[in-house]
């Protein structure tokens, strides 16, 4: 239930006023996590009227509550980095204190501090790192200097956990279980994704008319889980009335099997089918679940029916989920199948922008255009992995108070990215070893059919990964002529237009 008055945060707070909160919390603890998630949104809207728009977007909606100390009179508020506490604390430390006393009803002092909410935090990490400094430090140091090499670990692992914190917050998407990180506003369309997204957005406008049910499905890492949750937040957006909820399909098979344990059948089924809309993630999950594929038949069944919109993710297409009953398999197929693929290098490169800008990263260090462009040509798998190296850089970035350049990246990335990296080698290696010809003859003047292929196909590959130009790309397949290779990489792209399994092949590479 939203907070509506004065009376019910008092009453609310009881639960939280507990003299010490423990950075760990309890699982009986987790009801006052709700309450101070409700006081914290009450506040929100308090401070709204007092700060401008922008103000409220980038520094104050971003603040996670952490623990409020009732004995020292003061509130923790988890902030994504040591600038943004510092920022904060310099301008609006005034007013959120201001309201949240208001609130409470005796002067509450704030703390401001860099973490992810609710478990692990800077000082989770240190409190950890206090009773076992030992673990953390490469034991041939000496002790000064494992000292030293610990801290710059805690520091880099709190940065870095910081960097994923929670940006935004209301009680309605707290409940329906959304990542306030996933939503349209952070998600970035481009090569890859863009019809998923179309598609989701328009879900997202209509929903339970577009199309019912919405599957999504690609690889691991692309934005499946971002985009229907996004979905999910637009709803509430634009609906806040509307009940939204948000379940890993292994949190649903949790819950039913917990419900039939303990009788509560009923409970577990007004849940998933008393709503407006229902988010599945990850469905591969139910095959050869029997029970739960049953309970999932009826759940779909009740919101179809009723015109409640139904979004679900899997890692592969509903006709290869080999052990799922024929019946889900063909409801899945329903509505509208959309295919997620890997973004292309402009599109992972606009998605480590709009990361750097979230993390106030662009405010304080210059991103060199060639370390982006290194980044998001290297880790060119999974957005996943994307991200976690970018946290890496970054973390240095702030650890060393400087911008980075591209000779350090790549020292700092060292094998990995030289392994990585996708270059004229290691294309060249992998077509070659497709075709099953030798790299030589197509840099060679060999002209057979086999050999041809192979070298249209690098040609291809060099322009579209590397983005090569025709001159170079004709001096590195055996100085031919820049005309040949227009010609070769045109004619490539029909082929690709007109065999879709050439398209499947090019994928597959393991480049
Ligand atoms: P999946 O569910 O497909 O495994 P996720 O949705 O968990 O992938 O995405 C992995 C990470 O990459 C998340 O942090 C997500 O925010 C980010 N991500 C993926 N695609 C995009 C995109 N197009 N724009 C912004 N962030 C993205
Ligand atoms: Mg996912």
């Amino acid at each position: 239930m939203m907070m509506t008055s004065l009376s019910s945060v008092a009453t609310t707070l009881e639960a939280i006023l507990a003299p010490s909160e423990p950075l760990e919390l309890p699982p009986e603890l987790q009801a006052s996590t709700q309450a101070l998630n409700d006081l914290w949104g009450e506040a929100l809207k308090r401070i709204e009227p007092q700060v401008t728009p922008s103000a409220l977007q980038t520094w104050i909606h971003p603040l996670v509550p952490h623990a409020l100390e009732a004995q020292q009179g003061s509130i923790t508020l988890l902030a994504s980095s040591r600038f943004n506490c510092d920022y904060i604390q310099k301008h609006y430390k005034s007013v959120i204190e201001q309201t949240l006393s208001s609130l409470v009803g005796y002067p509450l002092k704030l703390v401001l501090t860099v973490g992810e909410a609710p478990l692990i935090t800077a000082s989770t990490l240190q409190a950890r790192h206090t009773s076992q400094p030992q673990p953390l430090a490469p034991s041939n140091l000496s002790p000064h200097e494992a000292q030293a090499e610990a801290e710059r670990l805690l520091k880099m692992q709190a940065i870095a956990i910081s960097a994923d914190a929670h940006r935004a917050w209301t009680p309605q998407s707290n409940r329906a279980k959304l990542n306030p990180r996933y939503t349209f506003e952070q998600f970035v369309a481009g090569q890859g994704n863009r019809f998923c997204h179309a598609a989701a957005q328009q879900i997202a406008q209509q929903p339970g008319i577009a199309y019912n049910p919405f599957f999504v499905h690609g690889r691991v890492g692309l934005g499946k889980t971002h985009l229907a949750q996004a979905v999910g937040h637009y709803l509430l957006q634009h609906q806040p009335n509307l009940r939204v909820l948000y379940a890993t399909a292994e949190e649903f098979t949790n819950d039913m099997i917990q419900a039939l344990a303990t009788k509560k059948l009923d409970a577990f089924r007004d849940k998933y089918r008393k709503i407006d809309a229902l988010i599945i993630d990850d469905v591969q999950f139910f095959e050869g679940k029997d029970k739960t594929q049953e309970e999932l038949f009826h759940t779909f069944n009740a919101l179809h029916q009723h015109n409640k919109q139904i979004i679900l993710t899997c890692d592969r297409p509903p006709k290869e989920l080999v052990q799922l009953q024929e019946r889900l398999v063909s409801r899945f197929e329903w509505g509208l199948l959309a295919h997620i693929e890997l973004p292309d290098v402009e599109t992972r490169k606009a998605i480590l922008r709009k990361k750097a800008q979230r993390e106030g990263m662009t405010l304080r260090f210059h991103l060199e255009e060639e370390v982006l462009t290194f980044l998001a040509q290297t880790f060119d798998a999974n957005i996943r992995e994307l991200e976690g190296a970018f946290n890496k850089l970054t973390a240095q970035c702030l650890l060393l108070e400087k911008s980075f350049t591209l000779e350090e990246a790549q020292q700092l990335f060292g094998q990995e990215a030289s392994e990585r990296a996708i270059n004229e080698h290691r294309i060249l290696a992998v077509v070659a070893k497709h075709y099953n010809v030798n790299e030589a003859d197509i840099l060679g003047p060999l002209r057979s059919k086999e050999v041809a292929h192979a070298r249209s196909m690098t040609a291809y590959l060099l322009r579209d990964k590397l983005h090569w130009s025709f001159p170079q790309i004709g001096r590195f397949l055996g100085n031919r002529k820049h005309s040949t290779m227009v010609y070769a990489i045109d004619k490539f792209k029909d082929e690709l237009m007109q065999q879709p399994t050439l398209a499947k092949t090019l994928q597959s590479l393991a480049l």
